[in-house]
């Protein structure tokens, strides 16, 4: 099956770069999109982010072999039911949504018999909206998709060969298992990073102004990542509850034993641990994952 047409609802960073990615590498594909907020069709519009912005949910998707949602994943249900009165009966239903098992169930239970295969693009920033898209967003980043049991073949890989097309490397995986892996690299990170910045707001010893100087110690790489969308964040939490209660279990204990080894001046314990998480980093580099230059390759004028 070939993708010729491709509907993408919801205009913020995700679907944004998707449809500037198609343009950006001249794919032989039309692309349409909408979006709930005028405002964001309008701007969408202007930045050319798809081909045709549609004023309404079933026009956007008329004829598109591939619908990928872009929303938050709590709207997913939401936006699958907009779009349902004007769908090919042919079309495949994606969505790049950060958990999977959630929104397998939200989008089977919102398009019975349609042909759906969850998404998940590993690449984002710290910005969303329809300012935030950009073409090169999903360029040597993994895109991991969660088929479910019984999927059409041929539909996986015409979407499996739209990712690639963008620029991405491909990986299948079950849901349950995206949602426990993606829990420990992206989303426990994402809640150490708001409850760390939150702390230090809270702090009545230290003043904020003096947390926001002295920053350059390591809380303003925190802060960039707790700069990231509260409802996209707040519906990751609460549709990968099961996965991050786990992992945040596990978070814990391990926060306990350094809290016990820095009271005992257990200093071999703080030192094996600081070892092992420097071979992470160098790992993390080797695989093309991040910038090898100290300090994320910023500048430091003389
Ligand atoms: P975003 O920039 O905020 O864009 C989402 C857009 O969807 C907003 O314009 C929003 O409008 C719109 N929207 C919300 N509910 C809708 C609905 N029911 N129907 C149509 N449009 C609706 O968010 P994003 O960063 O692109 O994230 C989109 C999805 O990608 C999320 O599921 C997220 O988990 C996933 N993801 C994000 C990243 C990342 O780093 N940001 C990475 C990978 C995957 P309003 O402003 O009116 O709500």
């Amino acid at each position: 099956m070939t993708i010729t047409r491709v509907a993408i609802i919801g205009l913020g960073l995700l679907g944004g770069s998707i449809g500037l990615a198609v343009k950006a590498r001249d794919l032989a594909i039309a692309t349409t999109g909408w979006d709930r907020d005028p405002s964001v069709r309008e701007r969408a519009a202007e930045r050319g982010l798809v081909g045709t912005v549609c004023e309404r949910a079933e026009d956007a998707v008329t004829n598109a072999d591939l619908v990928i949602l872009c929303v938050p994943v709590g709207a997913m249900g939401d936006a699958a039911r907009a779009i349902a009165p004007g769908l090919a009966p042919h079309a495949i239903i994606s969505d790049v949504g950060s958990s999977k098992e959630a929104v397998a169930s939200a989008l089977a239970e919102a398009l019975p018999g349609a042909c759906i295969i969850p998404a998940h693009p590993v690449a984002g920033t710290e910005q969303s909206g329809p300012d935030a898209g950009f073409a090169t967003l999903f360029a040597g980043r993994w895109c991991i998709i969660t088929p479910p049991d019984g999927v059409d073949p041929a539909a996986l890989e015409a979407l499996s060969d739209f990712w690639t097309a963008l620029g991405s490397k491909v990986e299948l995986m079950d849901a349950a298992h995206h949602d426990l892996v993606l829990a420990v690299t992206s989303h426990i990170p994402h809640l150490i990073a708001y409850t760390i910045v939150g702390t230090a707001s809270d702090l009545e010893d230290v003043t904020q102004s003096e947390v926001i100087k002295y920053s350059a110690g390591g809380f303003r790489d925190f802060t960039r990542i707790a700069a990231s969308d509260p409802v996209m964040w707040r519906d990751v939490f609460l549709t990968n509850k099961g996965a991050v209660l786990e992992m945040l279990g596990r978070f814990t204990e391990d926060l306990t034993a350094m809290q016990r080894a820095i009271r005992s001046g257990d200093g071999d314990a703080l030192f094996d641990l600081f070892t092992r998480t420097r071979a992470i980093r160098r790992q993390v580099i080797e695989q093309g994952q991040d910038d090898e230059r100290p300090d994320f390759g910023r500048q430091h004028p003389d």
